[in-house]
């Protein structure tokens, strides 16, 4: 049953890329947008010699294409379809939703304003120049910066537990688990990468196919 939304809203911390929608801007890019000689930077970053926000940089300042190609890409990350109803349910609920993205603020929002959605996001700015790429900027002004992300997720999730709020988290790559490891188990939601992560560590996590399933997990058993 539901319960009367709470003073302080609860909030659900959420990444973006492959959780929030089907694919990673970033993967898509590396397919279908870089020229053929383009440096292999993800195995520099897996070997430790780029963090992850200079990875995102160079790959994404390599993009030759045109804005309106680049846009057609964004338009392929297939935010899931249900989202939008499920952020007003969760809102109606109680639940604040916040997003956490260690990738760019200008697709982002581009693809939650076309859903109708308007929620709190935390990414690194960037702007589209032709012939220059997506040019990816720090987040200097965000209370959350990180040099290694940009945008450090835990801390997030740091300040609304600090405030007394009961908060739940939801990811699916390894940048997200240090952000995972602070909520509470029944309120930890994960699937691909991070699933695999919290699963080597022992961490229990609820499983999701697409975002609303975590919305439906919320409002039927409150955390
Ligand atoms: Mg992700």
């Amino acid at each position: 049953m539901a319960e009367p939304p709470p003073d302080k809203p609860h909030v659900l911390v959420s990444d973006f890329d492959g959780t929030m929608t089907r694919y990673d801007f970033y993967r898509l890019v590396i397919a279908t947008l870089l020229p053929p000689n383009t440096p292999d930077y993800w195995s520099e970053y897996c070997a430790g010699r780029l963090t992850h926000f200079e990875t995102l940089r160079r790959y994404f300042a390599a993009i030759r294409a045109t804005e309106a190609e680049v846009l057609a890409v964004v338009d392929r990350l297939e935010l899931d379809p249900q989202l939008p109803a499920a952020v007003q349910a969760l809102r109606a609920a109680g639940w604040e939703v916040v997003v956490t993205s260690a990738g760019c603020s200008w697709y982002i929002e581009r693809v939650l304003r076309a859903a109708g959605v308007s929620i709190e996001v935390h990414a690194n700015p960037g702007r589209f120049v032709e012939g220059q790429g997506l040019l990816l900027e720090w987040p200097t002004d965000s209370p959350y910066f990180s040099p290694q992300l940009g945008i450090d997720k835990a801390a997030v999730v740091r300040r609304y537990l600090a405030e007394g709020r009961t908060v739940a988290f939801a990811g699916d790559g390894y940048p997200d688990i240090d952000a995972a490891r602070l909520v509470p188990a029944s309120g930890r939601f994960a699937r691909d990468h991070l699933a695999e992560a919290l699963t080597r560590a022992q961490l229990p996590f609820t499983p999701f196919r697409v975002w609303s399933d975590i919305a439906r997990v919320l409002l039927q058993s409150p955390l």
